[in-house]
């Protein structure tokens, strides 16, 4: 689909659009930003919107091969940053970006830091990234993300520039998203159940047919959940982590392209090392994408067992496999329904924390049974 302006792409937040745009065309960008707005508001959109308007020859057009690359998440002076400790950055990465942003950029004219989770700094790491934040060299924008502007140490808050993005509404999501990417609104629902409600994840996954296949699997186990035994269960959370895995495939593909182009652009004797590097980063991170999608489509089916039990059968997400789940909606109490989402909730913050993977989902499935099995 032709893009008019990477501006069009956040329809739900012309505040936020006019706001940066502005900034661009008055040259009057700032070298921070605390963006702040809920999950799926589509800071990162902005983000990368800010960094094609910065970037382009047409001020953002959204289809020439540098917007491509900047979109795709694949510009050298995009760095995209999210805490590597379990619970706060470590400060080997604050280190990092301070010795990067004084490297002089590859492609662009700047070098742009997306920084997410902004309130996982603690003090240390806070105070290693202060000075930065405070005086980054002239072609260096960092832009800060959360959900909770109160969440954020203050000393970090008051050195950026805060913009607020509003939520969007369920309805608007699925407009943009069957719009976008051709779906229709059933599938376009069900895409943003599994994405928690981040469109371009969303399109992301309905682009892919490795991580539909991974969702198709996941719905599946949990249909036959409750007449599993221990063996099957194991065996299950082992097909599951491999359907997380299996998209990979698809990054790699991309990756390969991208060495080739590296090295027809620089020459077959440059270095690839930090390209290499960025490459290893972003298939851990995709990788942990994948689990966190499979957590998605389950937390999201229970939820549908819950509001299908309550009456409220116009709130469910997964449509094309409503009929799956009447029988559960049927006997599992409200109470019943929070217990098994709380074991997802679980099961992601045990991956957070680095907890073994394949035993994060066992016990999650094993969890889950229980209640199916006895759903009061
Ligand atoms: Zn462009």
């Amino acid at each position: 689909m032709s893009r008019l302006c990477v501006w069009d792409e956040l329809p739900a937040q012309t505040r936020v659009a006019g706001y940066l745009s502005r900034a661009v065309a008055s040259d009057a960008v700032s070298h921070a930003y605390l963006f702040v707005g809920p999950t799926g508001s589509g800071k990162i959109t902005a983000a990368k919107a800010l960094a094609c308007a910065l970037f382009c020859d047409d001020g953002g057009c959204g289809s020439c091969p540098t917007c491509r690359r900047v979109l795709s998440g694949f510009h050298p002076d995009v760095h995209e940053v999210h805490p590597e400790g379990a619970a706060t950055y470590v400060i080997q990465q604050i280190r990092d970006i301070i010795h990067d942003v004084h490297l002089k950029p590859v492609q662009a004219r700047r070098k742009i830091y997306i920084v997410g989770e902004a309130e996982r700094f603690d003090a240390p790491s806070a105070n290693a990234f202060l000075k930065t934040l405070e005086e980054p060299p002239d072609n260096v924008v960092i832009i800060l993300m959360t959900r909770s502007y109160d969440a954020v140490m203050p000393t970090i808050a008051s050195r950026c520039q805060v913009v607020r993005f509003r939520p969007i509404p369920p309805s608007v999501a699925e407009a943009l998203l069957v719009q976008r990417s051709g779906a229709d609104t059933a599938q376009a629902r069900a895409a943003l159940a599994a994405a928690g409600g981040v469109v371009p994840r969303a399109e992301d996954l309905l682009g892919s047919p490795g991580r539909l296949a991974a969702r198709d699997l996941a719905l599946d186990t949990l249909k036959r959940l409750a007449v599993m035994d221990g063996y099957d269960i194991l065996e299950a959370a082992r097909e599951l982590l491999a359907a997380a895995k299996a998209p990979l495939d698809e990054v790699k593909s991309v990756h390969s392209d991208e060495l080739e182009e590296h090295r027809s652009l620089l020459g077959k004797q440059s270095s690839t090392k930090s390209l290499e590097d960025r490459q290893k980063r972003e298939l851990t991170s995709r990788e942990r994408e994948g689990l966190s999608e499979i957590i998605g489509v389950t937390e999201s089916w229970l939820r549908d067992c819950l509001v299908v039990s309550q009456g409220a059968d116009a709130l469910v997400g997964n449509t094309d496999v409503a009929d799956a789940l009447v029988e559960v909606a049927a006997v599992i109490t409200p109470r019943a329904a929070l217990t098994a989402i709380s074991a997802a909730e679980t099961a992601r913050k045990r991956i957070t924390y680095n907890v073994s993977p394949q035993l994060a989902i066992e016990a999650m499935l094993f969890d889950i049974q229980e209640v199916l099995r006895c759903p009061r």
